[in-house]
């Protein structure tokens, strides 16, 4: 295969694997930049052409200037959006795939709000104040990652009896939706103007998913609390009748967002939420980069087998937006 001169980079966890494999099946050379203490996934698994080690995520920008020679281009994913934060990311000077500014609509909840809101999106209510609760509620700390640490409550009395446990965590009271969760994952590529739908995938996660092996009745006596740690992704297929509802939705996203902030959405992106039983996603979350719930179809998904005739993962697809930018000389319609 040719050798493309640009090479791909990212940082080692999440979904990077994925991301570098993509990026080597579309010809691109790939360097993964790592944390010491964890580089054997990347040396057990031949996807990275080079390994840039470092002893912590958060000194990411020192490698930036080794990044830039050698002409690389840097894939953001969800290890790399929490461990950088919006503010360094939009300081970056290595060439980013995607539309930075779009992250900060991500990372910010009010935002992110307004966005869905405008875009049509059923969201979950919010409780401003503990004193609000008037159902069953989630509480949410910020910048807890994989769902580690939230709670639920039924009351503002439970609230505060189980916030008492975490005295300085900043944190989100949401209502919390009966029905099963879903995860969408979409990808507008710029050049194509088309939007895709990549697949779907629901969460494993500790311990909501085994807490029905435990009898209602232990439940009480054994006083179980739910917790919502992701351990990892199961993948799944939506009832076919539903696509339309989804693909609309997904639309009106990126149409909102070309709206909000100029060039708008971009590359992979993914509505959460929870499909309720009138078959209404009620979104509690937007990803605007690449989910590790497509880690599971690294050789495509049921859906990209429709479009595709080569296995097609999220980050392969990436890498296809790339290099079709560079063979048509419009790089600008990937970065900025
Ligand atoms: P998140 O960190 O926001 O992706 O949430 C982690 C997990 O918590 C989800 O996969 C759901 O199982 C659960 N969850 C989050 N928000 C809600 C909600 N508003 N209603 C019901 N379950 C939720």
């Amino acid at each position: 295969m040719l050798k493309l001169k640009k090479r791909i980079a990212t940082i080692g966890s999440h979904s990077a694997l994925q991301i570098l494999k993509g990026a080597q099946d579309e010809g691109f050379e790939t360097i993964c930049v790592c944390e010491k203490k964890r580089t054997a996934p990347y040396k057990m698994f031949p996807v990275a052409d080079e390994i840039i080690e470092i002893d912590s995520f958060k000194n990411f920008l020192k490698v930036e200037k080794e990044l830039i020679k050698r002409d690389a281009i840097v894939i953001p994913h969800g290890s790399f959006v929490e461990y950088l934060g919006p503010k360094k990311i939009q300081q970056l000077k290595v060439p980013h795939y995607g539309n930075k500014k779009i992250l900060d609509w991500e990372s910010d909840r009010v935002k992110q709000q307004e966005w869905l809101t405008q875009a049509k999106i059923k969201m979950p209510k919010i409780f401003e104040k503990p004193e609000e609760i008037d159902r069953p509620v989630i509480v949410k700390f910020h910048g807890a990652r994989g769902g580690r640490g939230y709670f639920l409550a039924n009351s503002t009395e439970e609230f505060y009896k189980k916030i008492a446990k975490h005295p300085d965590e900043k944190f989100t009271i949401q209502e919390y939706v009966v029905g099963v969760p879903i995860y969408v994952h979409y990808f507008y590529s710029r050049l194509t103007g088309e939007l895709e739908i990549m697949g779907f995938d629901k969460r494993y996660e500790s311990n909501a998913d085994s807490i029905g092996r435990v009898a209602a009745a232990d439940q009480i006596t054994t006083n179980l609390q739910t917790s919502y740690t992701i351990v990892g992704n199961i993948p799944l297929v939506v009832r076919e009748s539903l696509l339309p509802y989804f693909i609309k939705i997904g639309q009106r996203v990126i149409e909102e967002s070309q709206k909000l902030e100029p060039p708008g959405l971009f590359g992979p992106f993914c509505l959460e939420g929870i499909v309720t039983s009138d078959l209404v996603l009620t979104v509690f979350e937007i990803s605007a980069r690449i989910v590790a719930g497509t880690n599971p179809y690294v050789a495509g998904s049921p859906y990209t087998f429709f479009k595709y005739n080569e296995p097609m993962s999220t980050g392969r697809r990436i890498a296809r937006d790339i290099k079709m930018a560079i063979e048509q000389n419009r790089m600008d319609k990937v970065f900025n």
